[in-house]
């Protein structure tokens, strides 16, 4: 993966290396999802320190926002392999573009409420946005609860 020099550079200061250690010692070591469900294996041992809000996401803003980001305690979580990939998918689900055709999505299914004779062409295309959506509405449609919960 290759990262802004910026970035890499937050990553390599004993500022990070110091705020790391800090959060890691908070679970002794653990991940902090698996710490919390009482799970202490060692495939719960935490391996990353993931940004809630990932820093990329700021890197426009310049330096000091990414800065911002990086060091804010309360962003930080201690994860273990599973679980940050996990939180990665999901977040990979609401990309720019998800979003926008979320909406898309939505304001379709409001026309089609609103008048019965609203017609798009791509029908099939226009699958449920989440179960509260699937129960209000929708005629039969391929949405599932492990497409938006993937837990075990
Ligand atoms: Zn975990
Ligand atoms: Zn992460």
């Amino acid at each position: 993966m290759s990262r802004d020099t910026r970035y890499q550079k937050l990553l390599n200061s004993k500022r990070w290396k110091e705020l790391r250690a800090w959060k890691l010692a908070q679970t002794q070591g653990y991940c902090e999802i698996c710490y919390a469900e009482g799970w202490r294996g060692v495939d719960a041992l935490a391996v990353d320190i993931h940004h809630k809000i990932p820093v990329e996401s700021v890197i426009d803003q310049g330096e000091a926002a990414m800065a911002r980001v990086c060091y804010d305690p309360n962003n930080l979580m201690a994860l273990c392999i599973r679980h940050h990939t996990e939180i990665h998918q999901a977040m990979g689900k609401d990309t720019k573009e998800n979003i926008q055709e979320r909406k898309a999505k939505k304001r379709i299914a409001f026309l089609r409420r609103n008048d019965p004779n609203f017609a798009i062409e791509q029908e099939q295309d226009d699958a449920c946005i989440s179960p509260a959506e699937h129960e209000q509405s929708c005629t039969p449609c391929d949405f599932t609860e492990e497409t938006t919960n993937q837990k075990d």
